[in-house]
């Protein structure tokens, strides 16, 4: 301390203080100056220290991102940039980047490149992407260009985000190609089906037909009931066909619902009618409940809501020993928009459903219990397609039951209202009304090409006391009604030379032939795909049956347009 001390008094004396004492309290203040600056300078190193170790924090991160990021400044210059390693996209990429203009850094070259947009956003201020493409290394580049540090009129910097999505994009690619693939095999799918279902449907419709011919005839007891059970038979056959092709088409999308206007109580009774007879057979009590709320006039599919209550009031039956079996239909809800929600429920009083088992029976071939299932037949697709359609149909169906205790079926379904015109209710076609209709004679030419089912529309029509001529290709048509009037036609749609569509074409073009070109025709037709039935309306016909034919669907048919054109 003395040292210092001395020091100080010979630095005193060197500056001319006169006095010991003067000098002495400067050298004092000039002490604690000297350490407040020792002090600052510490703190001072300290904090460039800090900011040292946190710049190259932050250009360790950004060197670290695999992105790379450049900045330029006004003067086209690189201020930052994290392109640490060789990028194969950049085939002439080399060079030092500080202080270089970026084309001169990155690409040796003498011009920015014809895709840059870092001038584009030094005036517009706003951010770019682009992406770009190598054919040479494949690649490909996300560019994202934007401006930073901007204040309000000017822009002192742009950086450029240079990602490679070329992985990406490959990905893209193969989703894009499986995704065609997949549709191409789902079209092949549909096709198959479509021409499955032909296939299939034409000889059944051969089959159900004759049959139904032969038990006309005069049979003795033995051979009635074998007939009988080849009849059971070949109808069982057909609806396991049916479901198996109806599930499949609501599985490849191929399915379309109706949006027809129809009458609820109408289609109720009739399976009403259908039900009664067979819960009287099983001893069952069948109750039908349809209160006068219930708006009769609604859009919607009513072969399908009638296929998915046939479907609930099969089992019913089925799994109903004793008791009693109920079809209930119920508004749930009206709307200002003249829409309405319906319930339908099916209950029974049958064995009922086990908890575990409730959410299974709507999965396809599932059925609540193997060996149950065994004593009644079923295919456990008939829950799945109910649950399908009624989705189709804007519902949900549910299940509540307990084993014992019977079980509840329900759903519900949005209809708009249709307001229908009070009609005089035409002539009931049901099975009593199989023999000839005298009122209603007329000539009916079918175009058909398989010989079986051309023998048994022959036979039935005939049988119906209508006249018929039959040909076998659509070629046929005109040459027939040139030389006859006929009242209407039955036309197949797959035949071939001609098919239907081309020859229903073919008549409505006609002129100048005994029967006018405005004939009723209808449409046989097995396949039963999308878009067919407004193809076969585009076509010029009236209507269209599916194949296997029902004889009362058909004679209804016929007569609606003899009547129609008689009135
Ligand atoms: P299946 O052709 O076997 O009847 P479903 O899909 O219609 O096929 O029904 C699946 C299963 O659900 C049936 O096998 C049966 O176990 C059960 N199930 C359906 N309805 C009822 C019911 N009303 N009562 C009891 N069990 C039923």
């Amino acid at each position: 301390m003395s040292v210092v001390k001395n020091d100080i008094a010979g630095m005193a004396n060197a500056s001319g203080v006169s006095s010991v004492s003067d000098a002495g309290s400067d050298v004092e203040v000039l002490r604690e100056q000297l350490l407040s600056l020792r002090e600052s300078h510490a703190a001072l190193e300290e904090t460039v220290e800090r900011l040292q170790r946190e710049r190259q924090l932050l250009e360790d991160i950004l060197n670290a991102i695999p992105d790379k990021l450049t900045v330029h400044d006004r003067a086209e210059k690189v201020v930052f940039s994290n392109w640490s390693e060789e990028d194969t996209y950049w085939e002439n990429r080399g060079g030092d980047r500080d202080g270089t203009v970026c084309f001169g850094c990155f690409f040796r070259g003498e011009k920015y490149c014809d895709q840059c947009q870092v001038e584009e956003v030094f005036e517009t201020r706003k951010q770019k992407v682009i992406e770009l493409y190598n054919p040479q290394t494949r690649e490909y580049r996300s560019i994202t260009v934007f401006p930073v540090a901007c204040k309000s009129e000017d822009c002192s910097m742009v950086a450029e985000y240079v990602r490679d999505v070329t992985a990406t994009r490959k990905m893209e690619r193969e989703l894009r190609v499986a995704k065609e693939a997949a549709d191409a095999a789902n079209k092949a799918k549909s096709e198959f089906l479509a021409s499955m279902s032909h296939e299939i449907r034409t000889p059944m419709n051969g089959v159900l037909g004759m049959l139904d011919l032969a038990m006309d005839t005069e049979l003795d007891e033995e051979q009635r009931e074998y007939l009988e059970s080849v009849q059971n038979s070949a109808e069982s056959l057909l609806a396991l066909i049916n479901d198996i092709l109806d599930f499949s088409k609501i599985e490849a999308g191929v399915i379309e619902l109706d949006n027809q206007a129809f009458r609820l109580r109408k289609r109720l009774s009739a399976l009403h009618t259908m039900f009664v007879h067979r819960a009287e057979e099983r001893g069952l009590d069948f109750r039908f409940s349809v209160p006068d709320s219930v708006p009769d006039g609604l859009m919607g599919d009513p072969l399908r809501l009638r296929q998915v209550l046939v479907n609930l009031l099969d089992n019913a039956l089925k799994f109903t020993e004793s008791g009693q079996v109920q079809l209930a239909v119920d508004v749930v809800q009206d709307f200002p928009d003249n829409s309405v929600e319906i319930e339908f429920s099916v209950t029974d009083t049958g064995s009922g459903i086990l908890e575990a088992h409730q959410e299974r029976i709507f999965d396809s071939f599932a059925q609540a219990d193997g060996s149950f299932s065994r004593r009644h037949q079923g295919t456990g697709l008939g829950l799945a397609i109910c649950k399908r359609l009624v989705e189709l149909m804007g519902g949900n169906i549910k299940v509540k039951s307990a084993p014992g205790q019977g079980a509840r079926f329900s759903f519900i379904i949005p209809f708009q209202l249709a307001y229908l015109e009070e009609k005089p209710v035409a002539r009931k076609a049901g099975s009593a009304e199989k023999k000839p209709v005298a009122a209603c004679r007329g000539r009916i030419l079918v175009a058909e090409d398989h010989p079986v089912n051309l023998l048994y529309i022959e036979k039935f029509l005939k049988k119906q006391g209508f006249e018929v001529q039959a040909v076998s290709d659509g070629t046929e048509v005109i040459p027939a009604l040139r030389e006859r009037e006929f009242d209407l036609i039955l036309m197949d749609i797959a035949m071939p030379e001609m098919d239907g569509m081309g020859a229903a074409k073919a008549v409505r073009a006609s002129s100048g032939l005994k029967t006018p070109s405005t004939v009723p025709i209808i449409a046989m037709t097995a396949h039963a795909m999308k878009g067919d039935r407004e193809q076969f309306l585009a076509a010029g016909m009236d209507d269209y049956i599916g194949k296997p034919i029902n004889s009362d669907n058909l004679l209804s048919l016929i007569l609606k347009y003899l009547l129609q054109n008689q009135a």
